[in-house]
């Protein structure tokens, strides 16, 4: 249990927060208001910028996907609502939004308010954020500056694991910490800051085999919101989905398989990349009276992958201490399912809730965090191993999706009856916005009988019909003039 006041009731110790995207700036943002002293360092330089035009601008090599399509699940609105209303708040004041993620049953149900998704930039979400963490007075943020290395050392009292004890920086300066949390993203190096203390971290990795494509367009004023605002498609060739933003902004995905030259070169062209929005239903419609404002280049993003990685052994028993790992640094899934940004900010707060909970004791720490992943976190990487393995994600419903792969039938089967039927519909969107686990369903009588019947009877929910382009259609359709 937390102490009641939510805030550390010992003298806290100074935590060093590594990475200053999603998870890292919400996991400072709760310990400094917490009451514990924080240092928290980012390797790219981030100006305080003016305003949410300026932080889109703004490049971020150290978290490239920022530019690339983000939807916002309403587990993020949940919890931001719940820890961080005062954010919640300016994004809504910045020009964000929510929408529904239930179809419209008629009766309003308790817990339906909680069922709505944020719309806005990834690069907005990160800057209000960013703000936040500024103001408080207990964190000092430091930009432009690497983390290198970690300290640390076996105590007599740590029964032979490794505690960490400081970071090393790309000036050659050492920042000692209490406790080092680490939310350096999908590509930090934490198995070797680890490893040369003799700390192994096993990973496992599963690749989803997709590549994105993303181009982000600027909307004429007010036409969002006469078109239907969140279009998905998936023709088995690609998937893909078109997001508005705030600042009357457009982002399209087309995510391809990584391995399909043909169309990557095609499509990474700006030109043609508007061909192929053209001829995909959903997206057209954005097109249909001309050219949109295009804001910057086609990007391209690989290596999307499911990656859990582990910090306690069989037993449970911390193989580190004094550090902890969130976000994409401990468990990445594919960003086709959106989960991400929500799940960085779960561990965030579990990890703030951990160090509240045992001050003085880092080993029960460190088992309270990883057990509170396994519960909270974990079930997302699984499911989302599953969903790629079964090609039945949401998106598979417009099209081909789940194909002849029985599993994948019933998946799907299951999102069509979703539409009509109340009680999978709002057990489904509460799955799918990270409301309620798998193990949170099963737990349901109801629901389950319901979703038996369908899976027992996919024929009866088909997959609606899609007029997509074939793979061929679609590169005829794009051809360069050259290529004829
Ligand atoms: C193509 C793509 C699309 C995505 N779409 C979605 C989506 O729709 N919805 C969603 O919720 N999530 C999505 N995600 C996932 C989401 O972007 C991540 O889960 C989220 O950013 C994780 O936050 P984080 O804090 O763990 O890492 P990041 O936000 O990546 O931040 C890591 C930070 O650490 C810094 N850093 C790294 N190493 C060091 C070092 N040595 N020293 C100092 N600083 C360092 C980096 O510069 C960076 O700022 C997507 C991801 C990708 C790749």
């Amino acid at each position: 249990m937390l102490p009641e006041s939510g805030v550390a009731e010992s003298a806290p110790e100074r935590v060093v927060v590594v990475g200053g995207g999603v998870g890292g700036l919400a996991a400072a943002l709760a310990l400094g208001r917490a009451g514990y002293p924080v240092v928290l360092l980012e390797a790219d330089p981030l100006p305080i910028l003016a305003d949410a035009e300026a932080a889109f601008a703004a490049e971020r090599k150290g978290a490239p996907q920022v530019h690339q399509t983000h939807g916002f699940l309403a587990r993020i609105v949940v919890e931001l609502r719940e820890r961080f209303p005062d954010v919640l708040e300016t994004l809504l004041a910045s020009g964000c939004t929510t929408m529904p993620a239930v179809a419209d049953f008629g009766d309003v149900e308790p817990g339906d308010s909680d069922l709505a998704a944020l719309i806005v930039r990834r690069t907005t979400f990160e800057w209000v954020l960013r703000q936040a963490v500024v103001a408080e007075p207990l964190i000092e943020m430091r930009t432009d500056v690497r983390v290198t290395g970690v300290t640390g050392a076996t105590q007599p009292w740590s029964d032979g694991v490794v505690v960490v004890d400081g970071v090393e920086l790309n000036d050659g300066s050492h920042q000692p910490a209490g406790v080092v949390i680490a939310s350096t993203g999908r590509r930090g190096a934490i198995p070797e800051w680890l490893g040369a203390h003799g700390v192994d971290v096993p990973e496992t990795i599963v690749e989803s085999g997709l590549m994105y494509l993303s181009r982000w367009y600027r909307l004429p004023e007010g036409s969002f919101s006469v078109l239907d605002p969140k279009l998905m498609g998936d023709l088995g060739f690609v998937k893909y989905i078109a997001v508005p933003g705030d600042g009357n902004t457009l982002s399209v995905t087309l995510a391809i398989k990584a391995e399909d030259r043909d169309l990557r070169v095609a499509l990474s062209d700006p030109d043609r990349f508007e061909l192929a929005c053209r001829a995909l239903p959903g997206p057209d419609q954005f097109f249909a009276s001309g050219s949109l404002e295009p804001c910057g280049p086609v990007r391209p993003m690989g290596g999307l992958l499911n990656r859990i990685r582990r910090f306690v052994d069989d037993d449970g028993r911390p193989t580190v201490l004094g550090f902890h790992a969130i976000g994409d640094a401990h468990t990445c899934t594919n960003p086709l399912y959106g989960r991400g940004c929500s799940l960085a900010i779960v561990q965030a707060l579990l990890v703030t809730d951990a160090l509240i909970e045992h001050p003085d004791d880092p080993s029960e720490r460190a088992r309270s965090y990883e057990n509170g992943s396994r519960r909270e976190v974990e079930p997302w990487y699984e499911v989302s191993v599953q969903m790629d393995e079964l090609g039945a994600d949401p998106a598979g419903l417009a099209g081909i999706g789940p194909g002849d792969n029985p599993g994948g039938k019933a998946v799907a089967a299951l999102f069509v009856a979703a539409a009509t039927d109340p009680i999978i519909g709002r057990g489904l969107a509460r799955f799918w916005n990270l409301l309620a686990t798998p193990r949170d369903l099963m737990s349901d009588g109801e629901l389950l009988t319901r979703m038996a019947a369908v899976m027992a009877d996919p024929d009866a929910y088909p997959v609606p019909p899609h007029n997509g382009p074939s793979r061929v259609e679609l590169l005829e359709a794009i051809a360069a003039p050259t290529d004829n």
